[in-house]
């Protein structure tokens, strides 16, 4: 099928994009680790299944060995139905997200964001990275290529606009997201054609 899923930790605003997206009203209280049954939406004009996996890293309330816990059953999550997933979109916090990695990264530690788009490419799943709240980012073009270097991808970011998006879900601002994704819908279309 058409799946395209979301993932991203809480309060990045993958409820306010969702809703955007599909013109539904979502629960933002969901509890994290309880994924939302899959549903069928229109996104710009076309059927999609989207289906939006609970936020992980930070959760108000939740012991760091749970949170450990809901991301490796993210990661199995993905794992297991790799295969039906069109594309990928990791939400985050534009204003935060690289002091987050950078917080995060050390011999031993490898940043949750950081680890699901490496998990992801690892599983040959095209992936989007909606860096979302732009509005309340000053030094937008120093930091969308921070986020790249951070993920691997060789800055300067205009060159990755099909995997970093730089959105304000909440004025509605999502039209790269949507460029990058239908980027990546015409690739798979194309390649079922060989
Ligand atoms: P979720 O936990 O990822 O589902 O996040 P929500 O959609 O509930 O949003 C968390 C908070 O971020 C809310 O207060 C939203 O109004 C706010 N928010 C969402 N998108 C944006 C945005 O583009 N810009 C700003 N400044 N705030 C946003």
């Amino acid at each position: 099928s058409d799946e395209i899923v979301l993932v991203g930790r809480s309060n990045v605003g993958k409820s306010t994009l969702m809703r955007e997206i599909t013109g539904h009203t979502f629960d933002t209280g969901q509890k994290p680790g309880v994924t939302r049954e899959p549903n069928h939406y229109d996104w710009a004009g076309d059927d999609f299944v989207l289906t939006d996996l609970p936020g992980f890293g930070f959760m108000s309330g939740v012991h760091e060995d749970h949170r450990e816990q809901i991301k490796d059953d993210i990661v199995a999550y993905l794992e297991e139905y790799a295969a039906n997933f069109l594309v990928a979109v990791i939400v985050v916090d534009g204003k935060s997200v690289v002091d987050i990695i950078d917080r995060h990264s050390g011999e031993d530690e490898i940043p949750y964001v950081v680890e699901m788009f490496y998990v992801l490419e690892d599983l040959g799943v095209p992936t989007v990275v909606a860096v979302n709240k732009m509005d309340k980012v000053d030094d937008r073009e120093e930091r969308l290529n921070d986020l790249c270097d951070r993920l691997g991808l060789f800055p300067p970011w205009q060159q990755w606009q099909d995997t970093v998006a730089p959105i304000t879900a909440k004025r509605g601002q999502i039209q790269p997201l949507n460029d990058a994704v239908r980027t990546h819908l015409h690739e798979a279309k194309r390649d079922d054609l060989f």
